[in-house]
């Protein structure tokens, strides 16, 4: 919006169901006020995997409001950020296009697909235009974004002609792909690799898909170990998993048992952290694991979900351990690597890591507890 000139004060945010979804009843709420004012409505932009949690915002209903509305002569264009789970979608394709049924897609899986996702992904096709990001689950060199339109003469609004790298030519030519970008020149060594790579492994179920899946597969897994993590800690540390994931990315929160101090929590949470990170001075190999580390904003969430998510998190009484403007440290596991569980007869990383995360947290437990008491 900034960079249109409307000033970021004219993006309106959709509030979040207390899965870290966009609130399809807000989204509807929002429409009707703003039509009820007079105030043309741009876009409307669901995500589709969220950096932070991987969740998938319910297009199909976004969908929905565009047509239901457009019959009213209320039209808005629809986008969708893909730029982190766009390359889930090779799951949803069969080789020659069709989209599979969800039973088909379940087979070989335990959650994956939850309806809600399926329904976000088959509706995928009717959007007006999708971003989606090469270098993140496509496994790409850093540097590669793709911009997909249904309209295809959206690239001559996006034209910045340089007479000293482009030919003349009055139809678009896709060819001369990097005129079509607000920004001058550039390499194209990328985008080539992403037009081989997916030549190579067809992003569809059968080839690209199976790299995805296996992915999906470890996070099952180790969504499922978490839960017997979980039960393992009781007493000791109260482990949860804020948002259940909807892909290959969870999330987790840890609290001492007992505490009722937010920030004690988020400084045990820092000090599992601390384990997980690359450590610039020390070779990256000295680190068993690394995990990333997101903060959740408790003003973002309703009031029920901010009591469940603290009930969740044995903090009982949410308004003496927390103020305006707290944030709780959440733990992130990118599960991108497709060799992590024991499948293919390698050893079984997530078993590791869950024993390596169970004694991190305990003896983090301790020595916070011995602060604690002197
Ligand atoms: C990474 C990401 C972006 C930004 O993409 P860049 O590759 O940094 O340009 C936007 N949206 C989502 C959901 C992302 O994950």
């Amino acid at each position: 919006m900034r960079v249109l000139g409307f000033g970021s004060a004219s993006l309106i945010k959709v509030p979040l169901t207390d899965s870290m979804r966009m609130d399809e009843n807000e989204l509807e709420r929002i429409i009707t006020k703003l039509h009820s004012q007079n105030i043309p409505i741009l876009a409307v932009i669901g995500v589709l995997g969220t950096t932070e949690y991987g969740t998938i915002d319910p297009i199909d209903e976004i969908i929905r409001f565009r047509d239901e509305f457009s019959q009213r002569g209320i039209y808005f264009y629809v986008h969708v950020d893909a730029a982190w789970g766009g390359y889930l979608m090779s799951l949803f394709r069969a080789p020659n296009g069709q989209l599979l049924a969800r039973e088909k897609i379940q087979q070989e899986l335990t959650y994956f697909p939850s309806k809600r996702v399926y329904k976000a992904f088959s509706t995928l096709r009717q959007v007006d235009s999708i971003t989606i990001d090469p270098h993140k689950q496509g496994y790409l060199p850093f540097g590669t974004g793709g911009f997909i339109s249904r309209n295809r003469d959206i690239v001559r609004l996006l034209n910045s002609h340089a007479d000293y790298v482009f030919s003349d030519s009055e139809e678009p030519d896709f060819l001369q792909i990097g005129q079509y970008i607000l920004e001058g020149s550039k390499p194209g060594a990328n985008a080539a690799a992403a037009y081989v790579a997916h030549s190579v492994l067809p992003l569809d179920c059968e080839n690209f898909g199976r790299v995805i899946r296996q992915t999906i597969r470890s996070s099952e897994y180790f969504f499922d170990c978490l839960k017997i993590l979980k039960k393992e800690l009781a007493g000791k540390v109260c482990l949860t998993v804020p948002f259940e994931p909807d892909s290959n990315l969870v999330t987790i929160a840890v609290n001492p048992y007992g505490n009722q101090s937010l920030a004690l929590m988020n400084q045990f949470s820092e000090a599992i952290y601390k384990e997980l990170i690359h450590d610039p001075l020390a070779p990256v190999q000295s680190k068993e694991f690394l995990g990333s580390k997101t903060h959740l904003s408790i003003n973002n969430l309703s009031k029920d979900e901010q009591t469940n998510l603290f009930k969740k998190l044995h903090l009982y009484d949410k308004e003496r351990c927390t103020k305006v403007g707290d944030k709780i440290l959440i733990l992130r596991h990118t599960l991108m690597n497709p060799w992590l569980s024991a499948e293919n007869n390698g050893e079984n990383y997530l078993d590791k890591y869950c024993l390596f995360l169970k004694a991190l947290l305990l003896k983090t437990l301790v020595e916070f507890n011995h602060e604690r008491q002197s």
